[in-house]
Protein backbone atom coordinates (compact mmCIF):
# COMPACT_ATOMS: atom_id res chain seq x y z
CA UNK A 1 0.00 0.00 0.00
CA UNK A 2 1.44 3.31 -0.67
CA UNK A 3 1.00 4.92 2.20
CA UNK A 4 2.70 1.94 4.44
CA UNK A 5 5.35 2.32 1.61
CA UNK A 6 5.73 6.24 2.00
CA UNK A 7 6.16 5.52 5.70
CA UNK A 8 8.55 3.09 5.56
CA UNK A 9 10.40 5.51 2.78
CA UNK A 10 10.34 8.40 5.44
CA UNK A 11 11.47 6.20 8.04
CA UNK A 12 14.51 4.94 5.61
CA UNK A 13 15.07 8.72 5.24
CA UNK A 14 15.20 9.09 9.13
CA UNK A 15 17.43 6.64 9.94
CA UNK A 16 19.71 7.81 7.11
CA UNK A 17 19.58 11.28 8.65
CA UNK A 18 19.76 10.11 12.10
CA UNK A 19 23.66 8.34 11.28
CA UNK A 20 24.51 11.33 10.09
CA UNK A 21 24.18 12.89 13.93
CA UNK A 22 27.17 12.73 16.10
CA UNK A 23 25.68 10.92 18.93
CA UNK A 24 26.57 11.35 22.68
CA UNK A 25 28.96 10.97 23.88
CA UNK A 26 31.04 12.32 20.98
CA UNK A 27 33.54 14.87 22.46
CA UNK A 28 32.72 16.93 19.22
CA UNK A 29 29.43 17.89 20.82
CA UNK A 30 31.04 19.14 24.06
CA UNK A 31 33.81 21.61 22.37
CA UNK A 32 32.84 25.13 21.48
CA UNK A 33 32.61 25.93 18.02
CA UNK A 34 34.48 28.79 16.16
CA UNK A 35 33.02 31.90 14.46
CA UNK A 36 32.04 31.77 10.95
CA UNK A 37 34.48 33.80 8.82
CA UNK A 38 33.35 33.82 5.31
CA UNK A 39 30.26 33.91 4.04
CA UNK A 40 30.60 32.03 0.57
CA UNK A 41 28.89 29.37 -1.28
CA UNK A 42 30.48 26.75 0.78
CA UNK A 43 28.55 28.08 4.08
CA UNK A 44 25.08 28.07 1.90
CA UNK A 45 25.89 24.55 0.48
CA UNK A 46 26.47 23.26 4.39
CA UNK A 47 23.64 25.09 5.41
CA UNK A 48 21.28 23.61 3.24
CA UNK A 49 22.67 19.96 4.03
CA UNK A 50 22.38 20.56 7.24
CA UNK A 51 18.24 21.88 6.62
CA UNK A 52 18.21 18.98 4.48
CA UNK A 53 19.13 16.66 7.39
CA UNK A 54 16.82 18.10 10.12
CA UNK A 55 13.98 17.83 7.60
CA UNK A 56 14.89 14.02 7.09
CA UNK A 57 15.78 13.61 11.14
CA UNK A 58 12.37 15.13 12.24
CA UNK A 59 14.45 17.41 14.08
CA UNK A 60 13.58 21.52 15.14
CA UNK A 61 17.11 22.29 14.98
CA UNK A 62 20.32 21.49 14.29
CA UNK A 63 23.88 22.66 14.96
CA UNK A 64 27.12 22.23 13.08
CA UNK A 65 28.35 20.32 15.95
CA UNK A 66 26.09 17.42 15.75
CA UNK A 67 27.41 17.13 12.42
CA UNK A 68 31.06 17.40 13.45
CA UNK A 69 31.54 20.86 12.36
CA UNK A 70 32.93 23.21 15.00
CA UNK A 71 31.60 26.38 13.60
CA UNK A 72 28.71 28.54 14.46
CA UNK A 73 25.98 27.80 12.60
CA UNK A 74 22.57 26.17 12.86
CA UNK A 75 19.57 25.75 11.01
CA UNK A 76 15.84 25.73 12.55
CA UNK A 77 12.37 25.13 11.53
CA UNK A 78 9.79 25.76 14.90
CA UNK A 79 6.83 23.91 13.42
CA UNK A 80 6.73 22.11 9.46
CA UNK A 81 4.94 24.96 8.01
CA UNK A 82 7.53 27.66 8.66
CA UNK A 83 10.76 27.67 6.28
CA UNK A 84 13.84 26.29 7.90
CA UNK A 85 15.94 29.40 8.65
CA UNK A 86 20.01 29.67 9.59
CA UNK A 87 21.68 31.60 11.88
CA UNK A 88 25.48 32.44 11.64
CA UNK A 89 27.19 33.71 14.91
CA UNK A 90 24.32 33.74 17.07
CA UNK A 91 24.02 35.18 20.36
CA UNK A 92 21.57 35.76 22.88
CA UNK A 93 21.49 39.18 23.72
CA UNK A 94 18.83 39.51 26.27
CA UNK A 95 16.65 37.20 28.20
CA UNK A 96 13.24 37.55 30.08
CA UNK A 97 13.24 37.24 33.68
CA UNK A 98 10.38 34.92 32.93
CA UNK A 99 11.27 31.40 32.44
CA UNK A 100 9.33 28.12 32.11
CA UNK A 101 9.96 24.46 31.88
CA UNK A 102 9.46 22.33 28.74
CA UNK A 103 10.82 18.94 27.76
CA UNK A 104 13.22 18.78 24.76
CA UNK A 105 14.32 16.24 23.02
CA UNK A 106 17.79 16.44 21.02
CA UNK A 107 18.82 14.95 17.66
CA UNK A 108 22.16 14.04 19.24
CA UNK A 109 20.86 11.81 22.46
CA UNK A 110 19.28 9.25 20.80
CA UNK A 111 21.89 6.59 22.39
CA UNK A 112 20.85 7.55 25.56
CA UNK A 113 17.20 9.20 25.72
CA UNK A 114 14.32 7.25 23.51
CA UNK A 115 13.28 9.69 20.54
CA UNK A 116 9.76 10.03 22.88
CA UNK A 117 11.21 10.63 25.93
CA UNK A 118 12.02 14.47 26.72
CA UNK A 119 14.16 16.13 29.20
CA UNK A 120 12.40 18.81 31.33
CA UNK A 121 14.60 22.07 30.64
CA UNK A 122 14.22 25.50 31.92
CA UNK A 123 14.34 28.60 29.36
CA UNK A 124 13.69 32.06 29.13
CA UNK A 125 10.64 32.40 27.19
CA UNK A 126 11.62 35.98 25.76
CA UNK A 127 15.16 36.51 23.99
CA UNK A 128 16.58 38.99 21.95
CA UNK A 129 18.63 37.36 19.23
CA UNK A 130 21.91 39.04 17.54
CA UNK A 131 23.18 37.09 14.60
CA UNK A 132 24.59 37.05 10.79
CA UNK A 133 22.34 35.50 8.21
CA UNK A 134 24.20 33.03 5.01
CA UNK A 135 25.07 36.40 3.14
CA UNK A 136 27.16 37.61 6.30
CA UNK A 137 24.48 40.23 6.39
CA UNK A 138 23.80 41.24 10.50
CA UNK A 139 20.17 40.43 12.18
CA UNK A 140 18.54 41.25 15.09
CA UNK A 141 15.57 39.78 16.39
CA UNK A 142 13.29 38.76 19.24
CA UNK A 143 11.91 35.58 19.69
CA UNK A 144 9.55 33.71 22.61
CA UNK A 145 8.07 31.02 22.92
CA UNK A 146 8.88 27.51 21.14
CA UNK A 147 10.87 28.70 19.00
CA UNK A 148 12.91 31.11 21.39
CA UNK A 149 13.18 27.67 23.42
CA UNK A 150 14.98 26.16 19.95
CA UNK A 151 17.23 28.89 19.50
CA UNK A 152 18.64 28.47 23.18
CA UNK A 153 19.10 25.15 22.41
CA UNK A 154 20.77 25.13 19.36
CA UNK A 155 22.96 28.18 20.98
CA UNK A 156 23.81 26.11 23.66
CA UNK A 157 25.35 23.45 21.22
CA UNK A 158 27.70 25.50 20.04
CA UNK A 159 29.01 25.94 23.67
CA UNK A 160 29.75 22.55 23.83
CA UNK A 161 26.20 21.96 26.34
CA UNK A 162 23.11 19.24 26.01
CA UNK A 163 19.89 18.81 27.77
CA UNK A 164 21.11 16.48 30.27
CA UNK A 165 23.96 18.54 32.03
CA UNK A 166 23.28 19.49 35.67
CA UNK A 167 22.90 23.18 34.73
CA UNK A 168 20.57 22.81 32.08
CA UNK A 169 17.65 20.02 33.39
CA UNK A 170 15.40 21.97 34.94
CA UNK A 171 14.71 20.67 38.62
CA UNK A 172 16.35 17.75 40.89
CA UNK A 173 14.52 15.06 39.78
CA UNK A 174 15.47 16.53 36.21
CA UNK A 175 19.03 16.80 37.07
CA UNK A 176 18.73 13.32 38.97
CA UNK A 177 17.12 11.33 35.67
CA UNK A 178 19.91 13.39 33.56
CA UNK A 179 22.40 11.90 36.05
CA UNK A 180 21.08 8.40 35.95
CA UNK A 181 20.64 8.39 31.81
CA UNK A 182 24.95 10.18 31.55
CA UNK A 183 25.94 6.81 33.96
CA UNK A 184 24.39 4.35 30.94
ZN1 LIG B 1 20.19 19.13 20.45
Amino acid sequence: MASTDSGQERAARRATARAQIRQYPDPVLRQVARPVEHFDDDLKALAERMMRLMHDASGAGLAAPQIGLLRRLFVFQPDVDSEPRALVNPEVVERSEETAIEGEGCLSLYTLIDEDLTVPVQRAVRITVRARDLDGAELEFESDGHEARIIQHEVDHLEGKLIVDTDRAADAEARRDAMRVLRH
